[in-house]
């Protein structure tokens, strides 16, 4: 029987939790001969409720030997570690271009951090317009000047890309 990635995720996160294979099998609808045989395959067998206590790499679940000194490894080795941080990408902070508002984002390259900031950028620039003069004339802080407002007093001229969300 194949198993899916989904599937075999599943099955090391329940041993991890130090379920037996009887249990993994009722949670996942597999049989516990095919739990079993994948757990052999991953070094997840044994019993289940000492899973646990065992340093495991973070990627491929195999057991880690405890160094005696230093930091306590993670990974397995430098490939795990590779590979996690292929399956788990990284965040990368931005700042909106239009609010002003920080945002996280798995794109390195991001401008906005909604379609709404997106959309307000793009087609109600007149409105902003207003709304700065309106600020100005009261002599009152602007709370969020949109970006490419921003760029114009800073006398940077602004490029016409923003389809780019
Ligand atoms: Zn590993
Ligand atoms: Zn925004």
């Amino acid at each position: 029987m194949k198993l899916t990635d989904e599937v075999k995720n599943e099955i090391r996160t329940l041993r991890m939790k130090g379920l037996s294979y009887r249990q993994v099998a009722a949670e996942t609808s597999l049989s516990r001969d095919c739990v079993r045989n994948y757990c052999k395959l991953i070094g997840l067998d044994g019993l289940g409720s000492e899973l646990p206590a065992v340093l495991r790499c973070k990627f491929c679940g195999k057991p880690i030997d405890k160094k005696a000194t230093g930091r306590k490894p993670v990974y397995c080795s430098v490939d795990c570690k590779r590979k996690w941080y292929q399956a788990n990408p990284k965040m990368h902070g931005h700042t909106c271009y239009y609010c002003g508002k920080e945002f996280n984002s798995v794109a390195s390259i991001a401008k906005f951090c909604s379609h709404k900031c997106y959309e307000r950028n793009r087609f109600y620039q007149m409105e902003d317009i207003q709304m700065i003069i309106e600020y100005l004339e009261k002599k009152e802080p602007v709370p969020n000047a949109p970006g490419w407002i921003k760029e114009l007093i800073n006398g940077i001229s602004i490029t016409d890309d923003k389809d780019d969300v």
